[in-house]
């Protein structure tokens, strides 16, 4: 059945799934939303002999109805080959009781790999299906992990630029490193003076800039998003809860139908939409647990009901949850409003300019299948460190903001139910605050010195993303002020 997809801002024209992934944003500012949530036709138990790419199909297919059989495999085929470094390409790793889902063995060792590498085929095939001429210029604010992986991606994918934007003092060592080395004579790094927020609100500016557009199309271009908005990384997100249960139900650690819970760490609350999706689909999952770092706006909005963003920015050592606008929050609300785009319109139009909104009390009572909290920057160490004494796996910075909320929901709920625990960086990627909470003597060291330390004290390979980078050229070193990204991105196109 076909589905097309809704804007979250105003009750306009439909689009079909191909259509939404080449805009990215609707025009009036809105994301797209699926017009109904479909249901899994496959039982749990059949999706459980299939491999990775097999449930992807299978998820995928209900979403992007508007793709053959053929497409959809081919893009599937093309984006989960050998750019992991496992076969399963979602491993579950079971430690203290709970299962890390491995989400970081792609091409950047991050979990924004899971979509970005099957995006720029959606994407290009979307472009052949509505018979685009104009080459589309992907636009990319990045905390850090999106910028790289949407690199990684596109680079050298014909017919596609694309720029990226990232707070020049708001990312780690090594994710700077690995976007300022990124090849390929399509792609374009810029750091900008200001944090995220920043920069995805200049991002977001140029792209409700309709001169902009119809200039651009003048001298063929179109612009395009590699942001979690667009519903393109959404729904191949999706795909993973799925594969984690079935597999958990394969190997006979869960009964069929059994309740899970899942633990996400957020940031734009992408990931975790992807996770109610998936329980909106029939996935047996009981709680949804968002967890946060200080930027806790998420934690007081499920406390309270009021999303206020007006507090201070805090720079953390999970720099990829350092996000104050959770983006994506928006398709849940549009949701809790009854699927209304003129209250969801009320309430961005709110937070845009008070920087606050708060829901009614009735859809708060919508949102009972969500429980937040938070780690503070010591609790995420002590994470770390009491994890790896207690078992030797040794987990990034993110993933244990994850854990910390999660044992804080165990002590609060004594629910003991089989938990699913997204992990969504390789220590690799944040090396010096990984080995600073397991001992401070490792902070004297050089970044790579820890590289190397790292692979002595977990026993796991150092990835071939951070080998890479190790003696790689620096290619890119423009910085610009959050002021001039329209104009640098005018200048990157030569328009
Ligand atoms: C992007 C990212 C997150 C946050 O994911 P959202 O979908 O933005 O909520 C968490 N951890 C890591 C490592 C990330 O790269």
């Amino acid at each position: 059945m076909e589905i097309l997809y809704n804007s979250t801002r105003t009750k306009g024209e439909q689009v079909t799934a191909s259509q939404a992934i080449l805009k990215g944003l609707s025009d009036d500012g809105g994301l797209f939303v699926p017009e109904r949530i479909p249901v899994l036709d496959k039982s749990l138990e059949e999706l459980s002999h299939m491999t990775y790419q097999q449930v992807a199909y299978e998820v995928m297919k209900l979403y992007l109805t508007d793709f053959t059989e053929e497409e959809l495999k081919a893009c599937i085929a093309k984006a989960y080959d050998t750019k992991f470094d496992t076969e399963v390409i979602a491993p579950l790793a079971e430690a203290d009781g709970a299962y890390y889902l491995e989400l970081f063995h792609g091409a950047t060792i991050a979990f924004k790999d899971m979509a970005l590498s099957i995006l720029p085929h959606l994407l290009t095939t979307s472009a052949k299906k509505n018979q685009v001429k104009n080459e589309i210029v992907i636009l990319t604010a990045t905390s850090g992990d999106t910028g790289k992986a949407a690199l990684a991606g596109f680079a050298d994918v014909e017919g596609t630029r694309i720029v990226v934007f990232y707070p020049k003092n708001g990312v780690s060592p090594i994710q700077e490193k690995q976007m300022v080395t990124q090849k390929g004579a399509n792609t374009y790094v810029v750091g900008i003076h200001g944090n995220f927020d920043d920069a995805q609100t200049g991002v977001k500016q140029i792209f409700g800039d309709k001169e902009l557009a119809a200039y651009m199309n003048e001298k063929g271009f179109q612009f395009s998003s590699a942001n979690s908005i667009n519903i393109g990384r959404l729904v191949p997100q999706i795909v993973y809860y799925v594969y984690a249960y079935v597999k958990l139900l394969e190997e006979g650690k869960i009964t069929e139908g059994e309740k899970i819970n899942v633990v996400v760490p957020t940031g734009n609350f992408g990931n975790i939409l992807a996770a109610f999706y998936a329980k909106q689909m029939g996935l047996p999952i009981d709680k949804l647990i968002c967890a946060s770092n200080e930027n806790k706006v998420l934690y007081d909005f499920f406390e309270s009901g009021a999303y206020d963003r007006n507090r201070e920015f805090v720079l953390t050592t999970s720099p990829s949850m350092d996000i104050l606008i959770s983006s994506n929050l928006e398709r849940l609300i549009y949701r809790i409003a009854g699927n209304d785009p003129m209250k969801n319109q009320m309430f961005m139009e709110s937070l845009k300019t008070e920087g606050r909104y708060e829901i009614t009390a009735e859809m708060k009572a919508e949102l009972s299948d969500f429980y937040g909290n938070y780690a503070s920057e010591e609790e995420t160490a002590k994470t770390i460190f009491d994890l790896y004494d207690k078992t030797g796996y040794v987990i990034d910075t993110h993933t244990a903001v994850a854990a910390c909320v999660y044992n804080k929901y165990k002590a609060a709920s004594k629910d003991d139910k089989k938990t699913v625990i997204a992990s969504t960086a390789s220590p690799y990627k944040f090396t010096r605050s990984v080995m600073k909470a397991i001992d401070a003597k490792y902070d004297a060291m050089e970044d790579f010195e820890l590289v190397d330390e790292l692979e002595k004290i977990s026993r796991v390979a150092v990835p071939a993303a951070i080998e890479e980078i190790r003696t790689a050229p620096i290619l890119h070193d423009h910085v610009c002020d959050k002021t001039e990204m329209k104009q640098t991105v005018m200048n990157f196109l030569g328009i």
